[in-house]
């Protein structure tokens, strides 16, 4: 974890006072995780200077680390107490797992594409969380061997809810996925109740495409 001298230190506290604060994140374990992420570490070199700026960055494979601002949303809205088991769906550089891994007992996360996964990994591994299991794959499938889970968290955006995470999800459990068109999306929350399921709508949103066989195909069809 970052040395409180480390230059990224000051950058990290403001970003979290100006960006999530000031925009009405409210919960402290939160707020309190992205205080301690070093962001910068999942970026590459050339981009650790922009790492706490208002906006998502290139991380190779075009994909993207995500807005903090949306980071900080999405993880609100699962309203973790901290004892929960997590499916994450798009790990890309693996900083939402890093934030999810401190406010939440266990986080089970999903990348289709490799090369980002075993980055990820090695990122995580040299930051010392241990309480993440990552693996390559479709994420649209779910990871049936670790379910049912309390909170699933999608991190691109697809035309509708994959069937199998509804599946997956724990009675009580919450789904926060962007859902809409290729270019925009509005954060959709699905809560499973002892009768079925109850979804809101929030946020508008713009998240790469979630490209799976209950998601987008390659060429930009429904999957
Ligand atoms: N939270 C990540 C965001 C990465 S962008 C971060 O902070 O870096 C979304 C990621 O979802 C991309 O890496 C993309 O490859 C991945 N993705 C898209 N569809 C997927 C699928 N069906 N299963 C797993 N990962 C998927």
């Amino acid at each position: 974890m970052p040395n409180p001298s480390d230059i990224y230190t000051k950058p990290r506290l403001e970003m979290v006072e100006q960006q999530l604060v000031r925009r009405g994140i409210r919960d402290e374990r939160v707020l309190a995780a992205m205080r301690r992420i070093p962001r910068h570490a999942f970026v590459d070199e050339a981009l650790c200077f922009k790492a706490y700026e208002d906006y998502p960055l290139p991380i190779g494979e075009k994909q993207t680390i995500s807005q903090p601002f949306m980071v900080a949303v999405m993880t609100e809205m699962l309203e973790l107490k901290g004892n929960e088991k997590i499916l994450e769906i798009g790990t890309g550089c693996g900083y939402q797992t890093a934030v999810l891994s401190l406010v939440a007992a266990q986080v089970y996360s999903i990348e289709r594409i490799g090369p980002l996964l075993f980055k990820a990994r090695k990122t995580l591994e040299a930051l010392g969380i241990h309480n993440v299991a990552l693996t390559v794959g479709d994420g649209t499938l779910g990871w049936k061997d670790f379910a049912p889970y309390d909170a699933i968290l999608v991190a691109a955006g697809g035309p509708e809810v994959p069937k199998p995470l509804l599946e997956q999800l724990a009675i009580g459990g919450r789904i926060i996925i962007p859902i809409g068109g290729e270019t925009g999306q509005v954060l959709k929350r699905v809560m499973r109740t002892p009768y079925g399921f109850e979804e809101t709508a929030s946020t508008p949103c713009t998240f790469v495409k979630l490209v799976g066989q209950y998601g987008w195909q390659e060429n930009g069809n429904i999957g």
